[in-house]
């Protein structure tokens, strides 16, 4: 007989996702239990993702998360996009009313949502095996999993699958259930983390003839930077000297900038893909995350949207706890999916702008040119991708969800 766990929301998944859950659902009084297959030393060494929205920052902040975010995470105000050798400004703070984004790493942000959850008593599992999920259809879904070869099973009210991309939770729906929208791109991004400080105060996005360039961050002395390359590729073919080398053509500035350099701390190839899945619920299991939608990092949005379908998903538990209402859970999928498709739209418009694709034509060049030009001289244009890289508003109201 396996040893059971009474909870009210099993979650499985310790990444942004499971545990900005599992905070804010602590914070309206409700139970959960988050099961994670790695080691907490794992999950929270990953490099991933290093960009945070404002209304990720003021969610951390109100969560009582945000102090080390507020003392060492670097405020941007705007981006340089760099094509012709040139670089333009897109200026948020004019652009967005005063908003920005602020630069802290994703590993970090984990690693103040487990101090958080420890200190407030919360159950974080990690290093759990065999994870599965059971009767999603039922008013006592259940999860099973082994720890230390013991089988166990909590028995929940509702299950939140934040366990990202390559899950259990979205293939445990049944067949027919979930339709799914995908599209791969036909390339990749190189990245490297490097001991180096940045070489410029904010992020800059490079079109270049070889292909696309980022310089991003993660604090004031780690660069972290980024090539188009194939997506297949084999990141033992690429010499530090070679990705150097490459940076340095592909963000050349007529300027005379120069590019600092560093010794490289790690290096991966991050395919790329956009990804949605619909409904993002079933019965008393709900997707959240990279779990239920991928997008292309060129917008920065996988970690901001993660944040936000689970805000939108404590909100409909809180109402369930608080007032035995399911209104909102019984939308959640509808209310997140206007806000992803948003999203997918602006990350996927990024990627194409930014990228060479292998079959392009000299006729798309210059009209990827030409929108460069535009976004970067109409103000208009210019606004669009500042609202949309800052973040848009969150709209978690019903009425544009069927009520
Ligand atoms: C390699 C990589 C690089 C990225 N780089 C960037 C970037 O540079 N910029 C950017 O904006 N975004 C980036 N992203 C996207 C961003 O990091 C994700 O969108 C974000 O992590 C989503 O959070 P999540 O909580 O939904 O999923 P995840 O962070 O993937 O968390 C899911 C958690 O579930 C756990 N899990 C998986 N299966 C099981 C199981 N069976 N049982 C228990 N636990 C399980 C995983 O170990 C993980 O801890 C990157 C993503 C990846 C994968």
């Amino acid at each position: 007989m396996p040893t059971v766990q009474r909870t009210q929301v099993g979650i499985v998944g310790a990444g942004p996702a499971g545990l900005v859950l599992s905070h804010l659902l602590h914070l309206h009084g409700i139970e959960s239990i988050v099961l994670e297959n790695r080691s907490r030393h794992y999950v929270e060494e990953r490099v991933r993702a290093g960009v945070l929205e404002q209304n990720t920052v003021d969610l951390l902040n109100q969560m009582g998360v945000g102090d080390r975010l507020k003392r060492e995470g670097l405020v941007h105000h705007g981006v340089e996009l760099r094509f012709n050798g040139q670089g333009h400004r897109i200026d948020f703070r004019e652009l967005t009313g005063g908003k920005g984004i602020t630069i802290y790493a994703q590993a970090e942000v984990l690693k103040d949502l487990n101090n958080a959850r420890i200190a407030t008593g919360g159950q974080v599992l990690f290093e759990v095996e065999d994870v599965s999920v059971h009767e999603m259809n039922s008013s006592r879904p259940k999860i099973r999993y082994r720890k230390d070869g013991d089988e166990c099973e909590v028995q929940c009210d509702f299950i939140a699958g934040c366990d990202g991309f390559h899950a259990i939770c979205r293939p445990s729906i049944p067949a027919g259930v979930l339709t799914e929208y995908e599209r791969a791109y036909p390339f990749g991004w190189l990245g490297i983390l490097a001991e180096a400080p940045p070489s410029s105060d904010e992020l800059i996005y490079a079109y270049h003839e070889r292909g696309f360039a980022l310089l991003s961050m993660r604090s004031p002395h780690i660069s972290r930077l980024y090539i188009q390359c194939k997506p297949d590729e084999d990141i033992n073919d690429w010499s530090d000297e070679q990705i150097w080398c490459e940076l340095r053509t592909r963000l050349a500035s007529a300027s005379g900038w120069n590019l600092t350099e560093g010794p490289v701390q790690q290096k991966g190839v991050t395919g790329m893909r956009s990804f949605v899945v619909e409904p993002m619920q079933y019965g008393n299991l709900f997707l959240a995350g990279d779990s239920a939608h991928i997008v292309p990092p060129t917008g920065a949005k996988g970690l901001n949207l993660a944040i936000t379908d689970v805000q939108i998903l404590a909100r409909g538990l809180e109402q369930y706890y608080a007032k035995g209402k399911r209104e909102r859970l019984d939308h959640y999928s509808e209310i997140c999916l206007r806000r992803v498709w948003k999203v997918q739209r602006f990350s996927w418009w990024m990627t194409s702008m930014l990228h060479r694709f292998p079959d392009d034509s000299p006729f798309d060049r210059r009209r990827q040119l030409a929108e460069l030009d535009y976004v970067t001289s109409s103000r208009a244009a210019a606004k669009t991708l500042a609202e949309n890289y800052v973040g848009l508003p969150l709209d978690d109201s019903l009425s544009g969800a069927g009520k």
